[in-house]
């Protein structure tokens, strides 16, 4: 993997549309499935609403945005109808972010987030279009990547360097248990590997977990058993292997 995008492409004048056709071409040079650890990944030969790029090995696809900046909380995305409607399905893409500097025209970062991170309730609705836009009406979608937790973005190239190709395809193996839930049992599990995340250590207690009570139950309103929830989640977890328990009430992070 070369960071830098080719001399070649370099022709280009400025503008978004320009940094779109260089990443494009970057990934289909450079980038691997972490699925299957293919070498390459294919671009989709047209502009298909939702995937970009395929693997010819394993099927997977994948979605890419890029952008100057660190992408922040959440990310603009397609139309919102058809991102829930493709919650469920084998090809719902996975999303690559990748971060470029214009400057230096190269990569500077690059993760990914699996499919099977994309439940409900990390897609947003957005505001229609207005009636003046050229696509008036239209509903767009943010994808909050606040919502998603670290276990679910994969580094590639993290701030100028590459990751070794065998530490991604062993983080990309170890939640695919998750592929096995359907997106509306993943939402909860999702939410407490986010707070078992922000307690930033690897052993950690049952207590420390149940301190999210209030904030779990603001996001599922209708729920008012959160505790049980919690434990159920902690339980599933162990169970694939995610998390070991310690003992009573002490888990580790695996
Ligand atoms: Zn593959």
């Amino acid at each position: 993997m070369k960071l830098g995008f080719e001399e070649s492409q370099s022709s280009y004048t400025s503008g978004s549309q320009n940094a779109r056709a260089w990443t494009e071409a970057w990934v289909s040079a450079w980038a691997y499935c972490p699925h299957c650890g293919n070498v390459k990944i294919a671009a989709f030969p047209n502009n298909s609403p939702l995937a970009d790029f395929f693997c010819a090995v394993c099927r997977e696809e994948f979605e890419l945005k890029s952008q100057k900046g660190n992408f922040g909380k959440s990310v603009a995305d397609g139309a919102f109808k058809v991102k829930c409607e493709r919650l469920a399905a084998s090809n719902n893409p996975n999303l690559f972010l990748l971060n470029c500097d214009l400057k230096s025209l190269a990569v500077v970062n690059l993760f990914i987030v699996p499919k099977h991170f994309f439940v409900r309730e990390i897609i947003e609705e957005r505001k229609p279009l207005a009636a003046t836009a050229r696509r008036a009406g239209w509903i767009g979608s943010n994808i909050l990547l606040g919502r998603v937790p670290e276990s679910g973005k994969i580094r590639i190239v993290q701030n100028g360097v590459i990751r070794q190709k065998e530490l991604v395809l062993a983080e990309w193996q170890r939640t695919l248990f998750l592929r096995s839930e359907s997106p509306e049992t993943r939402g909860w599990l999702l939410d407490v590997m986010k707070c078992v995340d922000s307690l930033g250590k690897r052993d950690f207690t049952l207590e420390e977990v149940y301190a999210f009570e209030r904030h779990l139950g603001d996001l599922y309103p209708g729920n008012q058993n959160v505790k049980p929830k919690i434990r159920q989640q902690l339980q599933y977890l162990r169970d694939r292997g995610f998390i070991e328990f310690i003992s009573r009430g002490h888990y580790r992070l695996r």
